[in-house]
This record gives structure tokens, C-alpha cells and sequence, in this order.
């Protein structure tokens, strides 16, 4: 039940050996390395030998996580949920879509002629219609 302790963080090699230790344990590696005339090689709890050179650093499981998503292609989008390679994101909150569906139904009913909410003059140039400027000040984001 004791949570801190069963907290665990990667120790990650450059040879791509994670190697995964209690917090604590962590801890007592970070001194190991940092204390002077710290020793080459450090023995780790399980008796495993490593060169300090070859620590890439220690990372916690979210960074891990991460990194495997990348490997496996998985991508993250603006609303943080991972996608498969490939996948397409549809994750946009509800709150977003609903309004959407509201702006495009207020655009609906305009009656100058707007496309999207915008008008484009003879000139070539554009201006944002009544209809959208009114829906955004109704529904400010
Ligand atoms: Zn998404
Ligand atoms: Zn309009």
C-alpha cells in the first residue's frame, strides 16, 4: 500500500537497455554518480554492472511511454490522445463541434450571401459578415 516506495523511474542506457528502479533507489544512484571520484563502473542493486558513460539518463514511465509511442508511430494531438500511425484525430471537444454546428447553421441562414461567413468583394478582397461577427460575439470561444 505504500505508493512512494513502489514508484519506479527508467534508467535508460545507450545501448537501449531500460533498466527500471525504485525512486529510491534512483536516489541512491544519483548520488553514486555525483559524489567525486565516483567510480566508472556502478553496481547496481541487482548486481548489474554499468558504465556511467553509457547512462543516457533517468526518465520517468510517462517519458518512457512517450518514447515507445514514438517508436510505434503513435502521435499525440492538441487534445493530448495518442493516434495510431495513420489515424486520423477526431478528438476535437464536444463543446468545439456543437459550436461549430451552431456557426455553420447561423451562416445558414444569412441571407447576404456569405460563404463560410466571409464575403469576397469584386475587388478580390474579404471581410468577415455580419453573420459570423454577430455568432462570435453571441459565442465567444
Ligand atoms: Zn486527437
Ligand atoms: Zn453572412
Amino acid at each position: 500500500m505504500n505508493e512512494i516506495s513502489c514508484k519506479i523511474m527508467c534508467l535508460s542506457m545507450r545501448n537501449g537497455v531500460e533498466i527500471w528502479l525504485e525512486d529510491t533507489r534512483i536516489e541512491n544512484l544519483r548520488q553514486a554518480l555525483a559524489a567525486p571520484n565516483a567510480p566508472q563502473f556502478i553496481t547496481l542493486p541487482d548486481k548489474q554492472l554499468i558504465n556511467r558513460s553509457d547512462i543516457v539518463g533517468v526518465f520517468s514511465p510517462k517519458s518512457m511511454e512517450s518514447l515507445t509511442e514514438r517508436k510505434n508511430g503513435v502521435w499525440r494531438c492538441k487534445q493530448g490522445k495518442a493516434h495510431d500511425r495513420g489515424e486520423k484525430c477526431d478528438c476535437m471537444p464536444q463543446k468545439t463541434k456543437e459550436r461549430n454546428v451552431e456557426m455553420y447553421a447561423a451562416i445558414a441562414k444569412c441571407t447576404r450571401g456569405c460563404t463560410d461567413g466571409y464575403i469576397t468583394h469584386n475587388d478580390g478582397s474579404c471581410e468577415k459578415c455580419e453573420c459570423l461577427a454577430r455568432f462570435n460575439q453571441e459565442y465567444p470561444t
